[in-house]
């Protein structure tokens, strides 16, 4: 065994914290579960979080903080400008990353809307190994397009490769030469990829596309909001990384590139966001569109206590203790459910665990929806909250047709140091009950369907009875869960 302790062998995955302070849940009963999705217009995003059991919509700003980080917050300097909280959150930064200039911002789009601001122009192309919504919206906006060169391997839903996340060479190197280097605004490599399922990219990957880059004068942007998994996933599977401490595969990272942003909401368990700038000149170009965007250069649009807490958590991203929870969890859950024949995307990666919608239902046509209506299901059969990543998040073609989704997922998000394993064998358990009764689920259709994000804000009705059908298996076998 390597010298790291039960990591990612594990029979059992581990908290290393306890409870101290909680929040109660509500298990409503099943038929008022039926009510409320009924009343959010089968949309969880409409449900109200005092209706939910186990809230597993996203990991974004909903991470546990350390005893520690509520702590420091008590002594976060309050001021407009020169707060002292912000120079240790700089330093701190400066200490984990080697980089110098931070630009403070309130969340992850706003760094990606300054950057996209300041690099993207009509015409210019950003590479990415794959994209993220928010930081495709910002180059689309500016008339930039996005080429997204994950090797093909990455986005095969049943796989074994312990690095699904890493870009192609040899699709990069095509990209440049048919583009022209001068036509690239900036390469981003996202660690943890999100949208395949939190998926990383090695060490050695970053390295190589980013010495390419470097070639071609290309500026390399590194999208360090899920790196925590990243980090835990190098360490574990990385054979050469694997006596290096995470400290140290950090810098490593971070030295690639010339730019790192991240999302606080995940990088740091609290909220809020900044960009890390190696370049002095290139700093000052970008201050402004803080100080007109975000907020005065000290703070940028963030609570000094979230700020505060923030300089804990990075420091606790350096603890293999603290990053292996997610992970592990995961692993966990999709291991069990594979075992069962559930199809999920395989390897676990960070984030979450993903269901394979278009397989599970296979009898719900893409038209109505498969995605939308099983993480609906799963909220009626256990007050679990999923979000829905398939062609209900999608817009519609020009000519009113349905843009049928790549992959059809329910992603069940694993905030971290939040659930417990019992709760998660719940989940495990609510899920197999559903597999084996997927042929009552049905179809989902639009009665208001917003122009744009509609999946945030759309309602939606059952295509038949099938919800009523469905909630009677469910009582049959659980009971009435009355309080
Ligand atoms: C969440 C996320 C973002 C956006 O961050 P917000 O804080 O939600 O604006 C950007 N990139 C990745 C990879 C993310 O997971």
């Amino acid at each position: 065994m390597p010298n790291i302790k039960f990591y990612d062998h594990a029979q059992i995955p581990m908290e290393m914290h306890k409870v101290k302070i909680v929040q109660k849940l509500n298990l409503l009963p099943a038929r008022q579960r039926l009510v409320k999705m009924e009343e959010a217009g089968y949309n969880t995003f409409m449900l109200h979080n005092g209706d939910i059991f186990m809230d597993m919509l996203t990991d974004s700003g909903v991470n546990a903080m350390s005893d520690n980080m509520q702590a420091a917050m008590l002594h976060a300097d309050d001021a407009y400008a020169g707060s002292e909280t912000f120079y240790r959150m700089r330093d701190k930064l400066e200490e984990i990353m080697g980089i110098k200039y931070l630009l403070p911002a309130h969340q992850g789009r706003a760094c990606e809307h300054i950057i996209a601001q300041h690099f993207v122009k009509p015409g210019s192309t950003v590479i990415m190994n794959y994209h993220f919504t928010t930081s495709k919206a910002h180059v689309t906006r500016l008339g930039g397009k996005v080429e997204e060169l994950v090797k093909d391997e990455g986005l095969v839903t049943k796989s074994t490769l312990p690095f699904k996340g890493n870009i192609d060479l040899e699709k990069v190197k095509a990209c440049i030469e048919k583009e022209g280097a001068e036509n690239i605004a900036y390469m981003r490599l996202e660690a943890g990829t999100n949208l395949i399922g939190g998926q990383p990219i090695s060490y050695e990957n970053m390295k190589e596309a980013t010495d390419l880059a470097k070639q071609y004068g290309i500026l390399t942007v590194l999208d360090a909001s899920l790196l925590q998994d990243n980090l835990y996933f190098i360490k574990i599977r990385e054979e050469s990384m694997k006596d290096k401490s995470i400290r140290e595969i950090t810098r490593m990272i971070a030295d690639l590139f010339d730019i790192v942003y991240f999302s606080a909401r995940k990088f740091g368990f609290g909220r809020g966001g900044g960009i890390l700038v190696r370049d002095e000149a290139m700093f000052h170009e970008l201050e402004d569109y803080v100080t007109m965007f975000e907020g005065f250069l000290t703070y940028g649009g963030m609570s000094v206590k979230e700020m505060e807490a923030l300089i804990i958590g990075f420091e606790e991203t350096m603890d293999m203790d603290v990053i292996s929870q997610a992970p592990q969890f995961i692993k966990y859950c999709v291991d069990e459910l594979d075992k069962y024949g559930v199809p999920m995307v395989t390897p676990g990666g960070g984030l979450g665990a993903h269901i394979n919608a278009r397989e599970f239902v296979d009898h719900i046509p893409s038209e109505q929806y498969p995605s939308g209506a099983l993480v609906a299901a799963l909220y009626m059969c256990g007050g679990i909250r999923g979000m829905e990543r398939g062609t209900l998040s999608e817009e519609r073609n020009p000519d009113g047709t349905e843009h049928i989704a790549s992959v059809e997922m329910v992603r069940l998000a694993f905030p971290r140091r939040v659930f417990t394993l019992s709760q998660t064998e719940y989940v495990i358990d609510r899920v197999k009950w559903l597999y084996d009764h997927r042929h009552l689920i049905g179809g989902l259709r639009f009665v208001h369907e917003p122009k744009t994000l509609r999946f945030f804000t759309g309602k939606l009705e059952p295509v038949s009875d099938w919800p009523q059908k469905l909630m009677e298996a469910y009582i049959a076998e659980f009971g009435e869960e009355i309080e």
